[in-house]
């Protein structure tokens, strides 16, 4: 990082702060050269890459629009929503992935929007992973059951 006064190519940081929404570090620096301080924000961007190949920042509004419609008339609130979103950024961000195709975002956001509603979650599901028959959704619903069945059985045996 170079001194925006003199130029010198070196300067020395003297406190860092995470933002609010931690997605963004300031750091106050000296130059040890002139002595002059000067911060610096630092963001981990996350792309993401469009069906065309054109790059566009990540966006949660994008998220929460994408799954808003599979949550209609379903006992969902816009801060459930926000939250989502929040899960689906922080899940990407933890893979250390810089980019990401929109493709994989509807991956991403199928974990947590279950967790939220499984109704939304098949509505989702069925047009994300483009369910092409009653089957499909059956073996959907089977293996929600079967999952919930898995949750029934660790509540009940101390041995599992
Ligand atoms: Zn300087």
């Amino acid at each position: 990082m170079f001194c925006p006064f003199c130029r010198h190519p070196d300067s020395r940081v003297i406190d860092s702060r995470t933002s609010d929404d931690g997605m963004s570090i300031r750091r106050r620096r000296q130059c040890p050269e002139c002595g002059r301080r000067f911060s610096t924000t630092e963001t981990a961007s996350l792309s993401v890459v469009k069906r065309n190949g054109v790059l566009e920042p990540f966006s949660r509004e994008k998220v929460v629009a994408g799954v808003r419609k599979a949550c209609q008339g379903r006992p969902v609130t816009d801060t459930d929503l926000a939250l989502l979103a929040q899960r689906v950024e922080e899940a990407i961000r933890a893979t250390g992935a810089s980019q990401i195709d929109a493709n994989d975002i509807g991956l991403a956001i199928l974990a947590p929007l279950r967790e939220l509603d499984e109704v939304a979650y098949l509505r989702f599901a069925s047009v994300y992973q483009a369910f092409e028959s009653l089957d499909d959704f059956e073996s959907a619903i089977t293996q929600l059951r079967h999952e919930h069945g898995d949750d029934r059985l660790r509540g009940s045996s101390p041995t599992s």
